[in-house]
């Protein structure tokens, strides 16, 4: 299947969307253009609040891929039920082949410590690439300043799901800093994950999630004592087909 895009058309909409609001870099992708089928990838951070309010202004009913892992911290998954009632969210939550219990059964207990990659590769990169079949385009919260792996992303990019089958990956907020998104949240009066005010500067899996500390990359909770910095959905191949980094 021809991709979406060609990489030509991508390079001239990156040169257009650099210095492009975030809102209307959205309203492109959810109004304008030909994009039938688009959803916004979420687990409900800042800024990934900040893009669901931007998207479901524009499309109330734009779906919202929540990565339902079964490892979520309890305070996540409470965050995420307020804040659909509260915008009336289309929220479609993606769950692998297992639950806590049978991936315990099949791989034994802790398979987040033992092999975070294999844990990923199956409540997160299976489910999301099966769900993204249904859909041309997705967009994410990423931000540059994150982190450096995150450092280089584009604002749209061809993202191949599949040898012969691309879609697009749209990165709104690539060039927001981390202070725009709160004062997003602030003027919009969106809530936040209590989880912030604890201390942590991101927010993903608790086997997997600490706090940060003064000084510390904001991404440093993340897979702590492992090289592991991404899940996998965010990697892909040049040749195709979604990584299991
Ligand atoms: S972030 Fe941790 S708990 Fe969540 S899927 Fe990956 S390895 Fe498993």
């Amino acid at each position: 299947m021809d991709p979406v895009f060609t990489d030509h058309e991508i390079e001239e909409l990156n040169a257009r969307f650099e210095h492009e609001d975030a809102r209307e870099i959205l309203r492109w992708a959810l109004v304008d253009s030909d994009l039938e089928r688009v959803g916004v990838a979420s687990s409900f951070q800042a800024e990934g609040t900040c893009v669901i309010d931007m998207a479901a202004k524009l499309r109330p009913d734009v779906p919202i891929l929540f990565l339902e892992t079964g490892f979520h911290f309890a305070e996540t998954l409470a965050f995420k039920e307020q804040l659909a009632e509260r915008l009336g969210l289309n929220v479609v939550d993606l769950v692998g082949e297992h639950t806590v219990e049978s991936q315990a059964a099949a791989h034994g207990e802790r398979l987040y410590e033992r092999n975070p990659d294999l844990c990923c590769q199956l409540n997160k990169v299976e489910p999301f690439t099966q769900a993204l079949h249904g859909y041309d385009a997705w967009v994410t919260a990423l931000r540059r300043d994150s982190s450096p792996s995150r450092s280089g992303i584009p604002i749209l990019e061809q993202y191949r799901l599949e040898p012969g089958r691309s879609m697009v990956k749209l990165n709104p907020v690539a060039n927001w800093t981390r202070r725009e998104a709160w004062d997003y949240l602030r003027e919009n009066d969106l809530p936040h994950n209590p989880l912030y005010d604890l201390g942590y500067a991101q927010v993903g899996c608790a086997p997997c999630t600490r706090m940060v500390f003064l000084g510390e990359d904001e991404r440093a909770g993340r897979w702590d004592g492992s090289q592991k910095v991404e899940c996998g959905i965010h990697v892909h191949t040049p040749a195709g087909g979604a990584a299991s980094a």
